[in-house]
C-alpha cells in the first residue's frame, strides 16, 4: 500500500521503508535505527506522519522499550525539530538543573542563586506549573515586578555581569515533543521511561548547558511512584546527557510528602527567601546542598562533593547566596524589597482556614499529590495550561511525616482569595493524611546519588 498512511522512509537498499513497518518493527520488540527515528520524529514534527500512526508508535515503545541507543536518538531527533539555545557567549561551565516535579518543590528559587554565589553561571530556562505541581516561572512572578521574558541578549548578558538569569522556555525549544507529549497525553502512553527520558532531555539539551544534574522525584507526589523506576529514569538522563557529549549527574529524592512546608507561589518564594537566610526547613535546605554539590563539581568549581558542600554552606551563611537573589530580582525587575520584607511586598490571601486532626496520634502518611491538588483548587495551580493561577493562594503544611499532633490541632492553613474553595480543598488535605498510633520510619529524603 502507499499514500499517507504508508508514508516513505527513503529508498533503502531499493526497497521503500514505510511508517507502517516501523510500527511493526517496533511492535515486535527491535531496535530501530537512527534513520527510522529521525525519519519519524520528522515527519510527524511536518505533519506528514499522523497522529493515528504516532500513537500506535507510542503504544508500541510503551509496551517494548527501547534501548539507550534508540533513546538517545529520539532525544536528539527531538532537539533537531527546534532551535538550540547557544549560550557559547557566557564564560564558563553552565550547568543546568531539572527536576521531575513535585509539591512544594521550590528548590530551583534556592539553589539557582546558591550555586551562582559560588562561581556557576546559571542561564536558566523554566516552566509553568501544570496540575499538582508547580512551576518556577509562576513562583517568580510572584514577585510584584519580575519579567521572565528577557530578550536573548539581555539573558546572555544578565549571566556574564550578575552570573544569573531565570527566563520561560520559548515555542521553538524541541517542538516535536510538545507535539508527542500532547499525543501521548491522551493515548495512555506518557508513563513510558524512555519516552520521559527522552522529552525532558530534549528540552534540557537544546537549552544549551554544558552539564545537568536531575532531580528525580519518588513517591507519592511524584511522577514515579516507584524508586526503582526513578532510578532508572535517572540513570537514562544521565546516559542521554553523556550520550550527548554533555556531563550528568542525578538525585532521587522523596515526594512522600510536600517539600518544605509551603505550597504555592508567594508562600513559597518567602520560604525560599528563609532558606537562603539560613533559617528555612531542613529537607530544603538538604536537597539544595547535595543537589548543588553536584553542580559545583560538574561546573568545575570544587574538586569534590564535600568541599562543594563547604562552599555552599558558606554562601548562605555569608549572606552571599541571599544577595545572588536580590541581583536576580532586582535586574529582572523584580520588586527587591521582598527580601526584607516578604510580607508587605508579596500578594497575601484574604481567607485562611485551619484544618483540623481528628485523632491524636503521629502522622504517618501525606499525600502529596492530594496537597498539591488541594493547593491548586484553591488557586496556586492550572488544571489546563490556559488557566490563571492567585499568586498568593495556598497551603502551609504545619505536621510532616512522623510528627505528633493532637485532636483538634491544625495539620495545615489553607490560604485562598475565594471562599468556595476552602471546603473542596479542605477534604483533600483532610483525607490526604493518615494518622497512627506508633511513630513511623519517616522516609530518607535523599535515596540515591548519581554522581558524574
Ligand atoms: N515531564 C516532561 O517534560 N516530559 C514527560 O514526558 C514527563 C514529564
Amino acid at each position: 500500500m502507499t499514500g499517507p498512511t504508508h508514508a516513505r522512509v527513503e529508498k533503502k537498499r531499493g526497497v521503500d521503508v514505510r511508517v507502517y513497518d516501523i510500527i511493526l518493527k517496533k511492535r515486535r520488540g527491535y531496535e530501530l535505527s537512527k534513520d527510522e527515528i529521525d525519519f519519524l520524529i520528522t515527519g510527524f514534527t511536518s505533519g506528514d506522519i499522523p497522529d493515528y500512526q504516532m500513537s500506535a508508535w507510542l503504544m508500541a515503545v510503551f509496551f517494548q522499550g527501547m534501548s539507550v541507543e534508540e533513546t538517545c536518538n529520539l532525544t536528539m531527533a527531538m532537539v533537531h525539530s527546534g532551535e538550540s539555545v547557544d549560550l557559547s557567549h557566557i564564560r564558563d561551565v553552565k550547568v543546568d538543573k531539572h527536576s521531575t516535579g513535585g509539591v512544594g518543590d521550590k528548590t530551583t528559587l534556592v539553589l539557582a542563586p546558591l550555586v551562582a554565589a559560588c562561581g556557576v553561571p546559571v542561564a536558566k530556562m523554566s516552566g509553568r506549573g501544570l496540575g499538582h505541581t508547580g512551576g518556577t516561572l509562576d513562583k517568580l512572578e510572584s514577585i510584584p515586578g519580575f519579567c521572565v521574558d528577557l530578550p536573548k541578549d539581555e539573558f546572555i548578558k544578565a549571566v556574564n555581569t550578575i552570573g544569573i538569569a531565570v527566563v520561560g522556555q520559548t515555542a521553538s525549544i524541541a517542538p516535536a515533543d510538545k507535539k508527542l507529549y500532547a499525543l501521548r497525553d491522551v493515548t495512555a502512553t506518557v508513563d513510558s521511561i524512555p519516552l520521559i527520558a527522552g522529552s525532558i532531555c530534549s528540552k534540557k539539551l537544546a537549552c544549551g548547558a554544558d552539564a545537568i544534574v536531575f532531580d528525580v522525584k519518588t513517591g507519592k507526589g511524584a511522577f514515579m511512584k516507584s524508586e526503582d523506576d526513578a532510578l532508572c529514569l535517572a540513570e537514562l538522563m544521565v546516559d542521554i546527557v553523556r550520550g550527548a557529549g554533555k556531563r550528568g549527574a542525578a538525585v532521587v529524592s522523596d515526594m512522600n510528602q510536600p517539600l518544605g512546608y509551603a505550597v504555592g507561589n508567594s508562600l513559597e518564594v518567602m520560604e525560599a527567601i528563609d532558606t537562603l537566610r539560613g533559617e528555612g526547613p531542613e529537607d530544603l535546605r538538604e536537597l539544595c546542598l547535595s543537589l548543588g554539590s553536584l553542580m559545583l563539581v560538574l561546573g568545575g568549581k570544587a574538586k569534590n562533593t564535600e568541599e562543594a558542600r563547604i562552599s555552599l554552606v558558606n554562601a548562605l551563611k555569608t549572606g552571599a547566596a541571599l544577595s545572588k537573589f536580590a541581583d536576580l530580582i532586582s535586574n529582572q525587575g523584580g520588586d527587591v524589597r521582598v527580601i526584607d520584607a516578604a510580607d508587605a511586598v508579596l500578594p497575601s490571601a484574604r481567607c485562611l482556614e485551619a484544618v483540623p486532626s481528628v485523632q491524636s496520634g503521629y502522622i504517618s502518611e501525606i499525600d502529596a499529590e492530594k496537597i498539591g491538588v488541594a493547593s491548586m483548587i484553591l488557586g496556586a495551580g492550572r488544571r489546563t495550561k490556559d488557566d490563571t493561577i492567585d499568586p498568593a493562594a495556598g497551603i502551609i503544611v504545619l505536621k510532616k511525616l512522623g510528627d505528633k499532633v493532637d485532636e483538634g490541632e491544625p495539620l495545615v492553613m489553607l490560604h485562598t482569595n475565594n471562599w468556595d474553595t476552602l471546603e473542596p480543598a479542605a477534604e483533600l488535605v483532610m483525607s490526604s493524611y493518615k494518622v497512627s498510633q506508633d511513630k513511623p520510619v519517616v522516609p530518607q529524603l535523599i535515596k540515591q546519588v548519581i554522581e558524574d
